[in-house]
């Protein structure tokens, strides 16, 4: 399959405008509807395979104006329905199509702290692009208006720019705030309260703050200058950021309200406890749950061979056993890792896949071999507890379950080996208990996820949650959605002075 380059892409786009510009604006709906969806530019799938370098590479000038045009400003907008933070979109969308970015990306950070982030990782096909018309008109989600690539554009070049201003501060109230946990969710609260003149410490048990987005989603898809331009804002706005410090070890929860002088605490210590299969062999060396696989590279930067502290296990074979984000990402990462082989099992089919298809797509062109109506049995290994091997099951689809998805049926005595020497376990990540454990008082529900009412707040008066904690593991703009609600349920707290 041909990849057209960037320029190809921009080429395209240009001569389509110029034909637009001689013909008459604005343009019929029918004329909007035949205007080609833009295609992202990526870079090249074979060179990307040893390169940590972000896979796309984002609109060109003349793409975003073209892509802006085909959006038929729905009197309803049903894409703002479906994006979490109501986002005006067709608002924003004009905007770009007028040329006026500055007035777009203004319109966007009416409801979003993130857009650079959300731009690149929201599951927009399942969110703002799913209801768009014109996807509807077309028969095809896939050709809905690429609402996330024209945000994308304009929060880059908002930040390449130097124009992202520091958000202005109030004076000091004299109340504190503890953020617990440095994902979207707490940077969220963090930068809500603080522009309120509150003192704001997050507290944030790795060394580096930004939680999935830093050790989880990986730097081809999120490069993590981004993420920690976030960070610097928030630093620049007064935010202290206590790193190495976990709430539950170092401090108790209640112990920095009741004796450290918080008048109030949020928590959006997200779903960091990964699942595993409970199968024979789980314990040799060589098998690893995605979260570790994907810190020790993105954190602790495993890939930088020679230079990191914390090496990796070096694969030829590696399974990853999942079909998610986490299974695509971690699969993705191996590749780049130097493995030789990468296979992704997955005990239903690909249209039962909860990953972005986007995703699946960078994958297959990466080279990573799917396998589907296929499971783990048990993981094999040699005399040194060191895996060799993967005994697996076919599986054919059954009725629905719950889910409403087909549920995978074991076909008995279709057990088979697959000779790997790393197995990656991507099956999901639950909430981590030991805030729950350590805080008398704390209400959780029997996943152990944090219950909060319908500003946020937890059984303990004046303590919020947000994010993975409370929604289970989630999306990062659901999480930015949560801790907007509970900044600013803390804000009208502290102005009427109860806790
Ligand atoms: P997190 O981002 O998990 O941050 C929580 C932080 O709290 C962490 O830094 C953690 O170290 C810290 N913490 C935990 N316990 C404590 C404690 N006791 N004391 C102090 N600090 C603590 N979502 C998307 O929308 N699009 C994607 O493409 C996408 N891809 C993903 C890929 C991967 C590999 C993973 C794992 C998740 C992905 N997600 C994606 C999900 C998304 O990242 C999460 O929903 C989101 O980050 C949740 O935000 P949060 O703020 O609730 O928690
Ligand atoms: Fe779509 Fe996400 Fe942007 Fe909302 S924040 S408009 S869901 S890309
Ligand atoms: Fe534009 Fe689609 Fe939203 Fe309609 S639904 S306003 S076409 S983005």
């Amino acid at each position: 399959m041909s990849h057209p380059t960037r320029t190809q892409l921009e080429q395209a786009a240009q001569a389509q405008l110029d034909a637009l510009k001689a013909g008459q604006e604005p343009l019929k709906p029918r004329e909007r509807l035949a205007l080609p969806a833009q295609e992202m530019p990526t870079r090249d799938p074979i060179a990307r395979r040893k390169s940590m370098q972000e896979v796309a590479l984002g609109y060109t000038e003349a793409q975003v104006r073209l892509e802006a045009r085909r959006c038929l400003q729905c009197r309803n907008a049903p894409c703002v329905q479906g994006c979490p933070v109501r986002i005006e979109i067709p608002a924003f969308i004009q905007a770009i199509s007028d040329g006026n970015d500055a007035e777009a990306i203004a319109i966007i950070r009416r409801a979003s702290l993130l857009p650079a982030v959300c731009g690149r990782v929201c599951p927009q096909e399942s969110q703002c692009q799913l209801p768009c018309t014109v996807g509807k008109s077309l028969k095809d989600v896939g050709k809905a208006v690429m609402i996330g690539r024209l945000e994308r554009y304009v929060a880059d070049l908002e930040r390449e720019s130097g124009a992202l201003a520091t958000p202005a501060v109030k004076s000091p109230t004299g109340k504190r705030v503890a953020v617990i946990g440095s994902g979207p969710a707490g940077i969220t609260v963090a930068a809500d309260v603080r522009r309120e003149g509150h003192e704001v410490v997050m507290f944030e048990a790795f060394h580096k703050p930004g939680g999935v987005l830093m050790y989880g989603i990986p730097e081809f898809r999120l490069p993590k200058a981004i993420v920690q331009q976030e960070i610097e804002t928030l630093r620049a706005m007064g935010v202290r950021i206590e790193t190495n410090f976990v709430v539950g070890r170092t401090r108790k929860l209640l112990d920095l309200l009741e004796k450290d002088g918080f008048d109030a605490a949020f928590i959006g210590s997200g779903a960091g406890l990964p699942n595993f299969m409970n199968i024979p062999g789980e314990n040799l060396v060589g098998v690893f749950s995605a979260n570790e696989y994907l810190t020790r590279a993105n954190l602790m930067r495993a890939y930088d061979k020679g230079r990191a502290e914390t090496p990796i296990y070096p694969s030829r074979r590696v399974a990853v056993l999942g079909g998610g984000n986490v299974a695509m990402d971690s699969a993705r990462m191996a590749v780049r890792l130097g493995a030789e082989e990468v296979h992704l099992i997955y005990r239903r089919t690909e249209a039962e896949m909860p990953a972005r298809v986007e995703e699946v797509g960078h994958a297959k062109e990466e080279g990573v071999i799917f396998h589907m109506l296929e499971n783990a049995k048990r993981v094999v290994g040699d005399e040194y507890g060191r895996v060799t091997g993967l005994e697996c099951l076919c599986y054919e689809l059954g009725a629905p379950d719950k889910s409403g998805r087909p549920r995978p049926v074991e076909i008995a005595g279709s057990e088979f080996m697959r000779e790997v020497d790393t197995v990656i376990v991507a099956i999901g990540n639950s909430s981590n208990p030991l805030i729950r454990q350590t805080t008398a008082g704390l209400e959780t529900d029997k996943r152990g996820n944090i219950v909060v009412d319908a500003d946020g707040q937890t059984s303990i008066p004046g303590v919020y949650a947000g994010g993975d904690i409370v929604l289970g593991a989630a999306t990062v703009i659901l999480a930015m959605g949560e801790g907007r609600r509970a900044a600013a349920a803390i804000n009208r707290r502290l102005a009427g002075g109860t806790l």
